[in-house]
């Protein structure tokens, strides 16, 4: 793919000091794409196409739910579900014939049901511009030393993300410009990893009969915080 520099973003995200830059923009990004579903576009008919096309995953489709915009949702669900009841009146026929489907139209039907769910329009754009962030991350480490400053002293990655964010640095410099990104990278995650481990500890350590501190609102922040370095902030797949 071809990836675009997006440094504004970037800094702001650590500026921020998030937990994982990657996880804050992402809910960035899924917070704009939600409004632009819900905006104006919804009456634009190109977009309309896509949306009866294609659809979101379930996480998006709540989200859009949440968002508050029922009546830019109700129209956009009104001609998606009218597309829906197109597709499954196929899928009947198909299925439900007197003779019963081979197994290749069970399969064709099959899979255009669990694609439907599947698909997701904003999973689609939050995955490119989040690639474009990442590359962004991983060009700016190489080429900047402000950037590899503030690098250095940042929270990392998510799990989630660790994977993700070398793949694009991966695709994206050099072999030994990767090879010095990848090191700062696992430097940063292993000292957040130590940092949330020893928070751990101190807060199941207040559980031992021999214990006589109390439990304080830092050590209760310690389950949750491990679990957003485990699992990322953002819920969704991307
Ligand atoms: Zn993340
Ligand atoms: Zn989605």
């Amino acid at each position: 793919m071809k990836y675009e520099l997006e440094t504004i973003p970037v800094w702001e995200a650590y500026e921020a000091d998030a937990a994982c830059p990657l996880c804050f923009l992402s809910r960035r990004l899924e917070a704009q794409y939600v409004t632009f579903y819900l905006g104006d576009s919804v009456m634009t008919p190109e977009i309309r196409v896509q949306v009866n096309r294609r659809g979101f995953c379930p996480d998006h489709w709540y989200a859009l739910l949440e968002s508050g915009n029922k009546l830019g949702l109700a129209l956009m669900a009104t001609t998606y579900i009218e597309t829906v009841r197109e597709s499954l009146t196929r899928d009947r026929r198909a299925l439900a014939g007197r003779k019963g489907p081979s197994r290749k139209t069970f399969e064709t039907s099959h899979a255009r049901m669990t694609e439907r769910t599947a698909d997701c329009l904003i999973c689609e754009r939050m995955a490119h511009t989040l690639s474009n962030y990442a590359y962004t991350i991983a060009r700016l480490y190489t080429d900047e030393q402000q950037f590899r400053d503030r690098f250095a002293v940042s929270n990392g990655f998510c799990l989630k993300h660790l994977p993700f964010a070398l793949d694009v640095a991966h695709k994206a410099l050099k072999a030994p410009e990767f090879a010095a990104f990848a090191d700062a990278v696992f430097s940063v995650v292993d000292e957040d990893l130590r940092l949330v481990h020893s928070d751990l500890s101190l807060f199941t350590g207040q559980f031992d009969y021999r214990s006589t501190g109390p439990v304080t609102e830092a050590m209760k922040a310690a389950t949750p915080a491990a679990v957003r370095k485990i699992a990322g902030t953002n819920r969704t797949k991307t």
